[in-house]
């Protein structure tokens, strides 16, 4: 690791820059980046990542020690620019300190500002600026941030409120007052002493007056912060390595609260919901940077069109919008130009939507921060196709710029125009983050989680919400919150999650201690169902009916570009005709797995198939498979039928067949009763299917092997399918696919019953069919002997959920009983039957392809284990050479991108 701990900016000079984001964070590298193109920042400097480990690795201490020097060369290096000191009492200088890891952790880590202050500074501070409330206001401000996040100072329970707004309220119920603002500045002096008390009687701690003592609290606070519960779980969501550390910059405070030509804000270059392309943002008039995300004041729009919007939105008239809130545009109309300008520069710069933090301090513009904007699926691909259009990118960008599993969110229910139109709406809140959300309204995040766990469906309703409500609201299907605009904690984080959101319904009064939501005199209690609407912000009482998402616009011509790029195809793993149909409207190109066995649970099916297990002679089986051919071929017929001119690759029967038989008395007594047999000889049938390792036992080919009339069976269903649309005008594509083979000769047997079925079948039909006989490769022996198989086999499909249950020797079913163990001792980095193991089951998979291209050629391969719409794993199968990657059906548009950006990162 490099010597050099500490990188300064300031002035237009800076020691980083943007592709330094590893080592100085998104922040930190962005900083210094601005600095060189000449965008306004406060001097500061940046702790690097690097040490961020060594401070987890080496201890509080040992760190310091090593930071010391220089860090009090970058408080210099500040004092310097500034021609401010840090700690003096008549011309102080203050600090902001800020968390920043390589990617983006929106509010996930802690922020100090206004650092350097104690009871003789902030005198200083009044007298300089002539402005005691000003310091006043930034000293309570700091005494509180501080407290909360270097001293600990917690709400003790979940119903009760910030225990420093608590103190805030009772002075202003005291006073019958009801703003911030309207505090007086003694007010201000007595929340400072108020807050010191309470931060003794609750933890403890005396409040440290020293500018530098309090300056090392905070940075190891913040590297502390990196460890907190929610940095990890949102680092866990997002697939963040714990290793990447989070940078800390530390920075010269400029003051949005000097009064009225001071203000404070966030903008966007694009529309972080919709994708659109229109500069957004919301300020505060003197009023530091936490205002705007608390959701504690109302915040204005920057733009005019923003803000009649807005106030649209909100039903507040004309004229109390222009005396109320007006934009920035209207209410300081040079820094806006300015700010306009530079949020232009920095976009073009880029090439991608902006997301500012700015501060206006007396009429002069700063930028605290801009990074990649975080952003709803659905404007992640408007943004990335109208870059495309303006010429900003290429198409091979715009298609990395999209994050394949993020186009999920596009394949969300939408609610039914004519539902809607009848539903009763509540009352407005603010568009936050778009979506259709339904279900039960609970008020904590724990309640969200354990309610969604017990499988239902929860909409999580808050004041507002704070980064502990993050597992909550990831197990919500969207969140409503009375307070807070466009730039809440709600709205940002949501939209990262491409959760339904509704922020700042101003109309709801929620009660914690009571579990009770009040819209406009509907009473809400925890438990009810409310649906929101995130794209009007509309909320309705009950539940309105949803239908299935259209690929259309920006995403077909998104999927249009991923077949343009793409090597692969994407298949799609299809039981019925109706997930075919979803399949084939997301682009899928034919069928990888149909696995036959979900088509014997029907009533009537169910009956033959028991009556065809519990026969003891090859006729009693045949009878009852007699009577499943009709319905095995109807089904065949309709998925057929639906893909047609497309492969269909249908496998022949593969589960164990006790799971076909009832394992309880009273389930066996009405198979009894259903077969005419005693309830001793369904027993006795069920005690001899039992198996200790039924997924290594009497399943897939052996089945068909023991008892090959059940393949002649389902390839007289196949083909018989097959023969009858021929006759009909189709262009049907049959695969066979012999399931879990190790053994060539078990691929020959299984393959002379085929053939002879469908020779016989033909020739009573009169018409012949083209199809293919393949094999599942998911057992290691199969991989290893593949070019003896490939003899055989017209197609390999890997079959990668068996391949590593085998090759691992994980029983698939009974992982769950060690794996976060695992994962928590990093035993294993990810579970291998969600993402593939390239490693070990990829080297089987590469083995088999190479082998079996060796003695046959053109041996098209596909993947159908779950793997298939795992975007790494879809990259691995493009660089295994693979033909195709099959998945279920709402995976496919994800398998599609995932497999372009594979071809165009080559
Ligand atoms: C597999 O094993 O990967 C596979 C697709 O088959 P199944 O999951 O049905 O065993
Ligand atoms: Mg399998």
């Amino acid at each position: 690791m490099s010597e050099k701990r500490v990188y300064l900016f300031g002035n237009g000079k800076a020691e980083g820059k943007a592709d330094m984001k590893n080592l100085l964070g998104g922040k930190g590298a962005n900083l210094a980046e601005m600095n060189l193109i000449g965008v306004p920042v406060p001097p500061g400097f940046t702790i690097t990542t690097d040490v961020c480990n060594e401070y987890f690795e080496k201890g509080k201490e040992e760190v310091v020690a090593l930071l010391r020097e220089s860090v009090v060369n970058g408080v210099k290096h500040v004092e310097q620019l500034m021609g401010l000191k840090f700690g003096d009492a008549t011309n102080p200088l203050l600090m902001s300190v800020r968390s920043g890891a390589r990617a983006s952790m929106p509010g996930m880590m802690d922020t100090i500002l206004n650092l350097g202050l104690n009871d003789e500074v902030v005198t200083g501070l009044a007298k300089k600026t002539g402005n005691e409330r000003f310091a006043y206001d930034s000293y309570r401000r700091f005494v509180q941030m501080y407290g909360d996040v270097v001293l600990g100072m917690k709400p003790l329970n979940k119903e009760d409120i910030d225990p420093f707004e608590a103190i805030i309220q009772k002075v202003k119920a005291q006073r019958g007052i009801h703003l911030d603002n309207e505090m007086s500045v003694d007010e201000l002096k007595s929340l400072v002493v108020l807050f010191k008390e309470a931060i003794k009687e609750q933890t403890g701690k005396e409040f440290p007056n020293d500018p530098m003592e309090q300056l090392w609290g905070a940075i190891c606070a913040v590297f502390d912060s990196w460890m907190n519960d929610r940095a990890i779980l949102y680092r866990k969501m997002e697939g963040i390595p714990q290793e990447w550390g989070t940078a800390v910059t530390v920075m010269a405070m400029v003051f949005g609260n000097m009064g009225n030509t001071s203000a404070t804000g966030v903008c966007f270059s694009r529309d972080a919901a919709t994708g659109e392309n229109r500069f957004n943002g919301e300020y505060l008039v003197n009023a530091q940077g936490e205002d705007v995300v608390a959701g504690i004041r109302t915040p204005q729009q920057i733009t005019r069109e923003g803000s009649l919007r807005w106030a649209a939105q909100q039903g507040i008239e004309e004229e109390v919008r222009v005396s109320k809130y007006p934009s920035m545009e209207e209410a300081m109309p040079e820094i806006f130009q300015q700010l306009n300008d530079l949020q232009e520069k920095l976009e073009n710069h880029y090439h991608d939507m902006q997301d500012m933090e700015f501060t206006v301090q007396e009429g002069k513009l700063w930028f605290l921060q801009t990074r990649n904007g975080k952003r709803t699926g659905t404007a992640m691909v408007r943004i990335a196709m109208n870059l495309l259009h303006e010429g900003q990118i290429d198409e091979k960008t715009a298609l990395l710029r999209c994050e394949p599993n993020k186009l999920d969110e596009l394949l969300h229910p939408v609610f039914d125009k004519e539902a809607l139109a009848q539903a009763h709406v509540l009352t407005r809140g603010l568009p936050a983050s778009p979506g259709a959300a339904c279900g039960q309204v609970v008020f904590f995040a724990d309640d969200a989680a354990a309610w969604h766990a017990e499988g239902r469906q929860v909409v999580m309703v808050r004041i507002e919400t704070s980064p502990e409500d993050l597992a909550g609201m990831s197990a919500a299907e969207g969140i409503l919150t009375a307070r807070g605009g466009m730039t809440s904690h709600a709205a940002v984080v949501a939209r990262g999650m491409g959760k339904c959101c509704v922020s700042g319904a101003g109309a709801i009064n929620v009660d914690y201690k009571s579990r009770t939501v009040e819209i406009d005199g509907t009473v809400l209690k925890e438990g009810d169902y409310i649906s929101l609407n995130g794209s009007t912000g509309e909320v309705y009482a009950g539940e309105v009916k949803t239908r299935p998402a259209e690929v259309t616009g920006d995403f077909a011509e998104l999927m249009k570009l991923c077949s343009k790029y793409s090597k692969l195809v994407v298949r799609t793993n299809a039981d019925t005709p109706h997930d075919a149909e979803v399949a084939r409207n997301f682009g899928a190109v034919g069928i990888g797995l149909c696995r036959t066995e979900h088509m014997f649970f029907e009533n009537e099916k169910i009956k033959a198939m028991r009556e065809m297990i519990l026969a003891d002679t090859t006729e009693g089986r045949e009878r009852a498979l007699e009577k499943l051919l009709p319905y095995q071929k109807q089904d065949f017929y309709g998925i057929l039928k639906c893909m047609d001119g497309m492969p269909v690759n249908i496998r022949l029967l593969d589960p164990p067949l006790h799971e076909f038989v009832p394992h309880d008395l009273a389930g066996q007594e009405i198979m009894a009763q259903e077969m005419g047999v005693s309830v001793k000889k369904i027993q006795d049938r069920v005690q001899s299917l039992s198996e200790h390792n039924p997924m290594l036992g009497l399943r897939g080919c052996r089945l068909g092997n023991t008892f090959p009339e059940i393949t002649a069976m389902q390839t007289r269903a196949i083909l018989g399918a097959a023969v009858q649309l021929k006759k009909e005008g189709y262009d049907p594509h049959p695969e066979i696919m012999v399931p879990l083979v190790g053994i060539v000769n078990e691929l020959d047997a299984q393959e002379r019953v085929i053939r002879d079925t469908a020779r016989k079948l033909f020739a009573e039909e009169g018409v012949s069919i083209d199809f293919k006989v393949g094999t599942m490769i998911e057992i290691p022996r199969a991989a290893l002997t593949a070019d003896k198989i490939a003899v055989k086999a017209e197609y390999f499909s890997f079959g990668t959920n068996d391949l590593t249950q085998m090759t691992f020797g994980y029983s698939r079913d009974d992982i769950a009983s060690f794996l976060p163990s695992y994962l928590e001792k990093k035993i294993l980095d990810v579970d291998p039957f969600q993402v593939l193991d390239q490693n070990g089951v990829g080297q089987l998979v590469q083995m088999a392809v190479k082998k079996g291209r060796s003695v046959r050629p053109d041996l098209k391969c596909g993947i159908c284990g779950e793997h298939g719409g795992e975007p790494s794993s879809v990259k691995f199968c493009h660089h295994a050479g693979l033909n195709y990657v099959s998945c279920s059906p709402f995976r496919v548009p994800i398998a599609r991108l995932a497999a372009a950006q594979a071809a165009v990162e080559e």
